[in-house]
């Protein structure tokens, strides 16, 4: 599972009234001719400002000549990725594209995806589009609910084929009919193959060649757990890669169908040693956790591995709108089980946002004599946490409500990413605790904590991330782990109440989880799952000050030479 980011403005009321009348002829349908125009009071220069821009490259001395070449392969292959996911997310790019009126709008479409805002709860920001569907364009635009339900409830070969995640559903007269990814995105899904198996002869690591391979079959077959099993066990390579369809946040409809991605990334060898331990300490965390026997009692995959590398390309899911800077993958819970999950830690983009974004908003909303708290290290260490974090819990509900994730459905998501949250710090203050962090300070890791917090829940409501940012920044505000000094405008860390704060909002997260309690769970985000307006009049005044809410890249493969 990534870090995923976005953001919500607050201007969201007003817009929508100015749009409900302008927009009545074009609620039949997409205007599908003439150039593209901003809706009325988008200023699309502005827009494209929220994102700060971001080169991407490594020291191409260290790499021999046949790896230069094995990257440019896979930049190839993530290109096509990133085609397919503009296919799921909107349709047809070029045709989209072709008619934006000015190169701003143009460059907005490219980092959307599309032309709906992810920073802005998807709303569309040209004239003459309607809203995003939920279902991005993995479903019939017009679905409902009712109707999926109804045909998946045929039989049993009906439900697997329609709730597939690597099917995309489609209308055939007057039922639904599933495609396999194979087929719908054959066009690229074959040639991405036969790069796929150029790159693998190039590879001088086994792992990562044997990997290749079987990535390669997965993009013809649609069975990935070969080459997800196969991933996991690639120790040695210094060159990585991860690409295909994987995360569900782009099915807002039902959270079953993935999107593709992919990553092109070079191994940190230093840093990956100094991570390397804390994988080892996962069962004895699990034990640790502040809950029941019963909600502990799965063991975490002992094979799990941390590492730390530079991303050299993003391109398809992880690349829209706001940017992963971590991953915890495979999502395929057996896969999980069996072997554990492989973190990475983006390096090279979390110093980007850490610089570029989290600093500048501690400035604006951190108490002056806190915000010495704010640091690099603790940046690096709650996010890598978070992502060992994800590993920790259950993944199967305790009562045969089957695993958390169909138990929970569409909310699934920003209950997990709050999850691996609450339980990376909590993490992070058991190994203090241990004096397994060195003489780190907690104070750093709970002042760059609340920091995030500000940061995530401008990601808003369209985000799993911004829902979880913001669920955890009104609980924390109930149980007084943070206060807000009216004369200066800033928040301080109340560091006493904080730790009973974090064990409490465990507890509350893991028992959903475990009891698969969708009601509750939807009750949870309805009682604190909006932003309240004191903390809104804050995040305009840091989107007022022009910090950005995001980075976009600069990235290519001239920096290969
Ligand atoms: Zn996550």
């Amino acid at each position: 599972m990534q870090r995923r980011e976005f953001l919500a403005t607050g201007s969201a009321a007003s817009l929508a009234l100015l749009s409900s009348c302008a927009s009545k002829e074009a609620t039949e349908g997409t205007v599908q001719q003439g150039p593209l125009q901003a809706a009325a009071g988008v200023d699309i220069a502005a827009r494209v400002n929220q994102y700060a821009s971001v080169k991407l490259e490594a020291d191409a001395s260290s790499l021999r000549a046949d790896e230069k070449q094995l990257i440019r392969l896979l930049v190839e292959v993530a290109r096509m990725m990133d085609d397919l996911f503009w296919r799921q997310a909107y349709g047809d790019k070029q045709a989209l594209l072709a008619r934006a009126s000015t190169p701003e709008l143009r460059r907005f479409l490219e980092i959307n995806y599309g032309p709906w805002d992810r920073l802005d709860g998807n709303k569309p920001f040209v004239d003459g589009i309607g809203p995003k569907p939920a279902g991005a364009n993995f479903y019939p635009s017009d679905l409902t609910k009712q109707e999926f339900e109804t045909a998946a409830g045929a039989s049993a070969e009906a439900a697997a084929a329609l709730k597939g995640q690597y099917t995309v559903v489609r209308r055939d007269g007057a039922s639904l009919r599933a495609v396999p990814y194979s087929q719908e995105y054959g066009d690229l899904l074959k040639p991405a193959a036969a790069r796929l198996r150029e790159a693998a002869k190039l590879a001088a690591d086994p792992g990562l060649a044997n990997y290749l391979n079987l990535r390669a079959a997965a993009f013809e077959t649609d069975n990935y757990q070969p080459s997800d099993l196969a991933w996991l066990d690639m120790k040695t390579n210094g060159i990585d890669f991860v690409a295909g369809p994987i995360e569900d946040y782009e099915d807002a409809l039902f959270g079953y169908k993935t999107a593709f991605e992919a990553y092109v990334l070079i191994k940190d060898k230093e840093w990956s040693q100094r991570l390397r331990k804390y994988a080892a300490m996962l069962p004895g965390l699990q034990r640790g956790l502040p809950v029941p026997e019963a909600y502990k009692m799965e063991t975490p995959g002992s094979d799990s591995e941390l590492n730390a590398y530079d991303v050299v390309y993003y391109a398809g899911d992880c690349n829209a709108g706001s940017k992963t800077i971590a991953i915890n993958l495979p999502n395929d819970e057996e896969v999980q089980l069996k072997k554990g999950t492989r973190r990475l830690q983006l390096k090279n983009a979390m110093r980007a946002k850490f610089q570029q974004i989290l600093v500048p908003i501690a400035s604006q909303l951190i108490a002056e004599d806190q915000r010495k708290h704010v640091t690099f290290d603790a940046f690096f260490s709650n996010v890598m946490f978070h992502e060992v974090a994800h590993g920790l819990g259950i993944k199967n509900t305790l009562n045969g409500k089957g695993t958390v994730r169909d138990a929970l459905k569409e909310r699934y998501s920003a209950l997990e990413e709050g999850k691996a949250d609450i339980l990376g710090l909590y993490m992070v203050s058991e190994l203090l605790k241990q004096g397994e962090l060195g003489g780190a300070d907690l104070m750093d890791y709970y002042t760059t904590f609340l920091a995030g917090i500000f940061r995530s829940v401008r990601f808003g409501a369209a985000s799993a991330h911004g829902i979880a940012n913001t669920l955890r920044f009104n609980f924390f505000a109930e149980m007084g782990a943070f206060s807000f000094d009216a004369a200066t405008k800033t928040y301080r860390v109340v560091p006493e109440k904080m730790s009973a704060a974090v064990a409490a909002l465990s507890e509350k997260i893991l028992r959903l989880q475990g009891d698969g309690d969708y009601a509750g769970t939807v009750q949870f985000v309805n009682q604190m799952g909006s932003i309240p307006p004191a903390l809104q009049s804050d995040l305009d005044r840091v989107s007022a000050a022009g910090i950005p809410i995001d980075v976009v890249f600069d990235q290519g493969t001239a920096w290969l030479g």
